[in-house]
């Protein structure tokens, strides 16, 4: 049957694949179109505009249909979200392997790729849409939750007393409100639908929804003034409230953006209503008036930071759109990553994440205690593990996430497989990671903004990582492009790896689970950051070019 209906991964320990490898692919990708974890599940889309799970219906019933009897020596091939080939292989190979929305370089723009999607010829994959890990908005959550911890590190380790003003509460934008109260702040978020913001309320992610700017304010100062975290739903478009709040002299202390700004066609311009957009998308001059309206909101974000808040670029490409309409000021506040992430990525860290393919909440809550017990001296890591376990609303099968680096991830990926294993957990877990990852992405505007050797652009990073995953024995394998900034920006890989108790799976995670967060170490040791070098030293991952 093709077309649009509501697809939910299965749960429990029957097999509808020829084993757990295949199962885990297909439980993964009816995951993200589970109405709970996707944005717009009916057209395919999972999150982030317009990041697709599959090419169109047909694609996805081929696909499901070839994991129904994918063997163990076989290798299934999508290209840009369509089955294209079933190769013989062996039991080490993936089971999938994937490419999404890659280009030639002189080709790679919006104007091309929408020529060639509208012909069905490609599609967007975003980062973990297309290679079936997203798993909800708690994915973000924990990366967030780090920013505006170190954010508040900077603020003597809390954001109490202080108000951040935000846009978009989206697939990914929807983290913010939780990871500023889960580090004490208040938040204002604008959105322009009202939907969203509404959904954001029903997981718990937002406390409030205010009617007016007036009473968002007067909310945030009351909250702000008691040291309650408190956050707060805005209905309205940024590109009149940020510039409204500024002229009102609004008491902001930090100021950022997750609008879907990488794509100026799913950034509404002031011009419209919520309820013309659909229809204004089709019009000449929609993407130059999109455009306009991020200008006015970067530049809003430019006089706040002029007023004395913080304020950083959160991953949406906002201040390229802003310089394209001719804000020359739109990079005069840093990205979020050379800003606060970059020493974390030195160390091979990053989003590590895992879903219990059970559908049991049950074995997540004994995964956590697992993770615990492994890193019992890492206390922001048992603060974030404690409160996801308490506030996380899981959105299709129960996942969780929380950022390890290199020579931590491999521990937790062999605990999983022995409980798996010793029947501590009811079925198998699987493990993968964003494609926001310290060895896994080239994005010059983003994860690559800034590199102290200006290796910004250099993608054989994120090429080589899919490779040397696809030779350690990761169940499924994806190179993208486009992802989080938009087409033509960026280059990235992901891996998911099965622990599903067997002997042969402990000896794929030990590899995967290694290599895949040491490239992150050789990537930053080779561009010259000291942590990164130090480490390498530490957990002895060989740089032939400091050996001999
Ligand atoms: P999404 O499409 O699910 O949500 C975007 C939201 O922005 C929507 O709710 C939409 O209504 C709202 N919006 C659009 N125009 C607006 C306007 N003018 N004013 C107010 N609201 C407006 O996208 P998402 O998955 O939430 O991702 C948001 C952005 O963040 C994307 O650009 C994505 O690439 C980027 N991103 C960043 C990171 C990161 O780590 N920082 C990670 C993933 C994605």
């Amino acid at each position: 049957m093709s077309g649009p209906r509501p697809v939910r991964a299965h749960r429990g320990t029957e097999l509808h694949t020829l084993g757990w490898q295949q199962e885990a692919v297909l439980r993964m990708l009816q995951n993200n179109l589970d109405p709970e974890v996707a944005e717009h599940p009916d057209e395919l889309v999972v999150y982030g505009g317009t990041g697709k799970a599959a090419r169109n219906w047909e694609s996805f019933d081929a696909i499901v249909r070839s994991l129904e009897t994918l063997k163990d020596d076989e290798t299934l091939l999508v290209q840009s979200g369509k089955p294209v080939g079933i190769m013989q292989t062996h039991e080490w190979a993936p089971r999938v392997l994937i490419a999404n929305s890659n280009l030639v370089g002189d080709w790679a723009n919006w104007d091309e790729f929408r020529r060639l999607e509208k012909k069905g010829l490609t599609m967007y994959g975003q980062m973990t849409a297309g290679s079936w890990i997203y798993i909800g908005t708690q994915g973000i959550l924990q990366g967030t939750y780090e920013t505006f911890a170190a954010v508040a590190n900077g603020r003597g380790g809390t954001l109490a007393g202080t108000i951040t003003l935000t846009g978009g509460l989206g697939g990914m934008g929807g983290a913010q409100p939780l990871a500023v109260t889960m580090n004490d702040g208040v938040a204002i978020c604008v959105d322009v639908d009202a939907s969203r913001i509404q959904r954001r309320l029903e997981h718990r992610y937002l406390d409030v929804i205010a009617a007016s700017v007036d009473e968002a304010l007067e909310l945030a100062y009351t909250a702000r003034d008691g040291k309650q975290p408190l956050s707060i739903g805005l209905l309205g478009n940024a590109a009149s409230v940020f510039p409204e709040l500024l002229a009102m002299n609004a008491q902001i202390d930090i100021v950022t953006d997750q609008t879907s700004a990488h794509d100026p066609l799913a950034y509404l311009p002031v011009e419209y209503s919520f309820e013309e957009w659909a229809a204004a998308r089709e019009e000449p001059g929609f993407i130059e008036a999109s455009r306009r309206s991020m200008a006015k909101q970067v530049e809003a974000m430019v006089g706040f930071q002029k007023a004395g808040a913080e304020v950083f670029d959160y991953g949406n490409n906002i201040r390229t759109e802003a310089l394209t309409a001719g804000y020359a000021d739109a990079f005069a506040f840093p990205g979020f990553v050379p800003a606060y992430i970059r020493p974390l990525f030195s160390e091979g860290k990053g989003p590590f994440r895992w879903a219990a393919l059970s559908g049991d909440p049950v074995d997540i809550a004994a995964t956590d205690r697992a993770i615990l017990e492994l890193f019992p001296d890492n206390i922001q890591l048992a603060k974030w593990i404690r409160m996801a376990g308490e506030r996380v609303h899981f959105q299709g099968l129960p996942a969780r996430i929380c950022w390890l680096g290199c020579g931590e991830r491999h521990l937790a990926g062999l605990r999983f497989n022995e409980m798996v294993a010793s029947g501590e957990l009811s079925a198998p877990i699987v493990i993968g990671r964003d494609h926001l990852d310290s060895g896994s992405v080239a994005s010059p505007y983003r994860e690559t903004e800034a590199m102290k050797d200006g290796s910004d652009a250099i993608a054989d990073w994120p090429l080589l990582n899919a490779l040397v995953n696809t030779a350690s024995g990761a169940t499924w394998v994806s190179i993208h492009h486009g992802g989080g900034v938009g087409i033509g920006r960026s280059i990235h890989a992901g891996q998911v790896t099965v622990a599903d108790g067997t002997e042969l799976a402990a000896q794929k995670l030990a590899r995967v689970l290694s290599n895949d967060p040491a490239m992150g170490v050789i990537r930053h040791a080779d561009a010259g950051y000291d942590e990164a070098i130090e480490v390498a030293s530490r957990l002895g991952v060989r740089i032939p070019m400091t050996e001999g």
